[in-house]
């Protein structure tokens, strides 16, 4: 078939490589990862603790630059691995749990209750049980659940019930989550009600998207609010703006020139993705500077930047970072089952499914590309031979890339392809033991070059002790 013209050979399929990463270059070329796909019998991930504790590092670096009194909680969700959850205790970060099993997850790897926020709409009564008695910061998304919060209070012998209340963004009216202007003040009321059984703590949102502006704006509106809280007696002393800090993936070039030669043809069963179904995937500003712009900007209608805004105010800036946390914090893992050709390319077929590569579960594709593992080494150079990436199951649609990635081999079995960049929501959030297939295990590597490997190699461990 031609395109534009041309022959199928000479068809240039667009590529998308990730954002070089030294670090795990040294783990491919070491031969761990073959060491490893040989003793699972299957896909794995590999996580990089040092790459959450360098993101970490660099968002608490912004906040004290910005001179305001902040905090960074890990946005759970974003992960299940327990490693995440033990850099936040290590490094006395906390963690946003959204339910009973996060809670328990968070409170056994040892961050304490008073540095969780529980999030998450209509919450059941166990988890607001857990976090009153945990003296965790609820978030409250409506005028029910603060009425089922404040009877926990009242039914029992607690310290005060710490909350904020969840504010709809105004400029996202379809959001559901969070409480109109007229919920706020009605909140409000009842806050002031409770009296000291409880200790209102401010406001949060969470807004989609990546933007920072929005953020900004927001988050100046939710400091007046506080202002307009403590008016009436409450502490109000603080304001969550929640997560959405993006995660650059790839370079700017490479992003646009893939956006706008990418057409059906370059995927398998010409499958067509709009351009705007994306994951941004290059962001110009990122993860600390994201949160740097956001503190930086006037929020609209004021005078001064929000960073002035809180330290004139003495208000706190809480940010639950997921994504971010976790950018260049690990690979998934596969090998190369089959490998079956087709009119211009090959369609391979991996060891797991497109359920351990969550973008595939969203109408959309993960695009920055895998890196392909041969037995002789990483190949390299310029792609040539184009293929798509099946799951080892049986549905026409598990497919890990629909995309004919152009790979600088010939793909064949036994290789590996490794995925970059996937802890942040690609790894496990829509994983399931389909086909009785076994989830894959994620694997903490230390780097060659880091301070406990003794030298030489990078050293690893199971993320998990396996199950007795
Ligand atoms: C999902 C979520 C986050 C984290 O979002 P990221 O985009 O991963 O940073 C933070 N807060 C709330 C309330 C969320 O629902």
């Amino acid at each position: 078939m031609a395109v534009n013209g041309t022959s199928p050979l000479t068809v240039r399929f667009p590529t998308l490589p990730a954002h070089p990463d030294p670090v795990t270059d040294a783990i491919l070329d070491s031969g761990l990862l073959q060491e490893l796909s040989h003793a699972f019998g299957g896909p794995f991930h590999f996580l990089l603790p040092h790459r959450f504790d360098a993101n970490l590092a660099a968002l608490r670096a912004v906040l004290e630059e910005a001179g305001v009194d902040g905090r960074v909680y890990y946005a759970k969700k974003a992960n299940k691995a327990a490693l995440w959850i033990e850099r936040c205790a290590a490094g006395g970060a906390g963690a946003d749990v959204a339910s009973l099993g996060e809670l328990h997850e968070a409170l056994g790897h040892g961050v304490r209750g008073e540095d969780l926020v529980v999030t998450g709409p209509a919450k059941n009564d166990e988890l607001l049980r857990a976090s009153v008695l945990q003296g965790a910061l609820t978030t409250v998304d409506s005028l029910d659940e603060l009425d089922r919060l404040l009877a926990r209070t009242r039914a029992g012998p607690h310290r005060p019930a710490r909350l904020l209340l969840r504010r709809l963004p105004p400029a996202q009216p379809e959001s559901r989550f969070g409480m109109d202007g007229a919920g706020i003040e009605e909140a409000l009321r009842r806050c002031v009600r409770a009296g000291d059984t409880i200790r209102m703590e401010g406001f949060s949102f969470h807004l989609s998207g990546y933007a920072t502006r929005p953020r900004a704006d927001l988050a100046g509106h939710l400091v007046d609010l506080c202002l307009k809280a403590r008016a009436l007696g409450l502490r109000a002393d603080r304001i969550s703006i929640g997560g959405g800090l993006a995660v650059d993936y790839a370079a700017a070039a490479d992003w646009h020139a893939f956006l706008a030669a990418q057409r059906p043809a370059h995927y398998h069963a010409r499958k067509s993705f709009p351009a705007g179904g994306f994951y941004p995937y290059h962001s110009p500003v990122a993860g600390a500077a994201a949160l740097r712009a956001v503190l930086a900007a006037v929020p609209g209608g004021g005078r001064e930047s929000l960073a002035a805004r809180l330290r004139g105010t003495r208000t706190a800036l809480l940010t639950e970072p997921g994504r971010a946390l976790l950018d260049r914090a690990g690979s998934s893992v596969f090998r190369v089952q089959g490998v079956k050709d087709r009119d211009g390319y090959a369609i391979l077929t991996v060891d797991g499914t497109s359920l351990s590569l969550s973008e595939q579960w969203f109408g959309s594709e993960y695009l920055p590309e895998p890196a392909l593992v041969t037995p002789a080494g990483r190949a390299l150079g310029p792609g040539t031979h184009p293929a798509c990436v099946g799951g080892a199951s049986c549905l026409e649609s598990d497919l890990l890339t629909w995309r004919k990635v152009p790979f600088p081999a010939r793909p064949a079995v036994g290789d590996l392809l490794v995925y970059p960049n996937t802890a942040g929501y690609q790894m496990d959030s829509n994983e399931s033991p389909f086909h009785d297939l076994p989830l894959p295990p994620k694997v903490v590597v230390e780097a060659a070059d880091g301070p406990d490997t003794g030298g030489g190699r990078p050293r690893w461990r199971l993320d998990r002790r396996p199950a007795r």
